[in-house]
């Protein structure tokens, strides 16, 4: 075999998502972009906001010697810092640059965390549904995912979480607002987790991290905001990026905060530096650490993300899809009408309706809309979406 046996069996159980978004390219190509409603990725169509723009030709007007040289493996310290000043402002603890390490997008920060803190076999805690590149990431560095079910309204299941930790549970990998369901923990529940994961740790004689994912923390619908989870546990990492919440996915940069509660935050600052080098990330993008580092307080407009998921909404509801109103991020995941999430898929595909099925989230009987497009596409799938459930009555 011209390729590893086990790079090669796990591109088999590869992502449905990439699979799905690769035939959704070929069958663009054969019918042209616009008679295809591609719902797979989470890749946003819209610009970044205009400060994107400005910033870009401002950095790019600067000529001073070394903004291209390799710089200290955690990113730029003025960077650093001033992103450390803005959370010590929302969060009111004492961040310094000592406790950010600037990333290749979430997914780098993911696996430079996870390179840091596991060893071979130790057990990383996710909720189903999950994002499924988790499973990819912890095999990566040898840990072994453990995965617990959400409850049906895709909240977390406390006692679940509680009975799976055990003395090789090494951390608990959350991500609020959820990719694919939409859901976004309540402080309360995580406070609660908080709670369990100290005693735990204390009764192991060693410390679960929590591993907050939240690249989509900004992307909230109405009254509901995500919670300050710094306040909810102390042996904490949040990794997040601007792919979403700048609309910047192909830039690659993000970074991974540690808790200033820690006590060993520099132990893990060195970790962590260390594993973004030999991982061979170097150092995250030069030009986008400087450009993310003023617009920390930025978003992108997230009124064609209200559109869309009123039309969505309104329109599955109508047909008769059972689908929760996500509170953030860009994700419906309804109930297929049968079983059988496969099959529903393809027959939406032969409508040239392109969604992933549930079962490459970990939950079956599901489907994932991406409804990071244009409003028309969602306004012109629904008679699809309609023709397809009828079939399935
Ligand atoms: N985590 C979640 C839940 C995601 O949905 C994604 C991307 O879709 C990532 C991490 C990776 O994001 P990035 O592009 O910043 O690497």
């Amino acid at each position: 075999m011209p390729v590893s046996e086990k790079i090669s069996a796990i591109m088999e159980k590869s992502s449905w998502i990439r699979r799905m978004f690769e035939e959704g390219a070929a069958l663009k190509a054969q019918l042209g972009a616009e008679n295809v409603f591609d719902f797979t990725l989470g890749n946003p169509s819209m610009s970044p906001p205009p400060a994107v723009e400005r910033g870009l030709i401002k950095l790019a007007a600067e000529s001073s010697p070394g903004i291209h040289s390799y710089m200290p493996n955690a990113g730029l310290p003025h960077v650093r810092e001033k992103i450390a000043e803005r959370l010590k402002a929302v969060t009111g603890l004492s961040f310094t640059l000592n406790h950010l390490i600037m990333t290749v997008g979430a997914a780098g920060g993911l696996n430079v965390a996870i390179k840091s803190l596991c060893d071979p076999g130790d057990e990383i805690i996710i909720t189903a549904p999950y994002f499924p590149e988790y499973l990819f990431y912890a095999d990566n560095h040898q840990a072994v995912c453990r995965v617990v079910e959400t409850d049906d309204s895709f909240n977390l299941d406390l006692d679940k979480i509680e009975k799976a930790i055990s003395t090789k549970t090494r951390m608990v990998l959350l991500n609020s607002p959820n990719n694919p369901t939409g859901a976004v923990y309540p402080e309360g529940t995580l406070n609660e987790l908080g709670e369990i994961l100290s005693r735990k740790s204390a009764e192991y004689g060693r410390p679960i991290y929590l591993l907050m994912d939240e690249p989509y923390k900004k992307l909230t619908y109405g009254q509901i905001k995500a919670p300050d989870i710094f306040k909810c546990y102390s042996h904490l990492i949040v990794v997040t990026s601007h792919s979403k919440d700048l609309n910047l996915p192909g830039e690659r940069i993000g970074y991974l905060a540690i808790s200033p509660n820690i006590d060993d935050a520099a132990l893990l600052l060195g970790a962590m530096t260390f594993a973004n080098r030999i991982l061979g990330f170097v150092n995250a993008p030069a030009l986008f650490q400087r450009l993310v580092a003023d617009l920390q307080a930025e978003r992108v407009d997230m009124s064609v993300y209200e559109q869309n998921r009123k039309t969505l909404l309104d329109g599955l509801t109508k047909i008769g899809y059972e689908v929760k109103p996500p509170g953030g991020g860009f994700y419906l995941f309804p109930k297929t009408p049968a079983p059988d999430d496969i099959e529903f898929i393809s027959k939406l595909k032969s409508e040239n309706i392109l969604v992933v099925p549930g079962a490459g989230f970990g939950r079956s009987g599901h489907f994932r809309i991406a409804f990071c497009c244009d409003n028309q596409t969602c306004v012109n799938a629904l008679p699809g979406f309609k023709k397809v459930y009828e079939r399935f009555r």
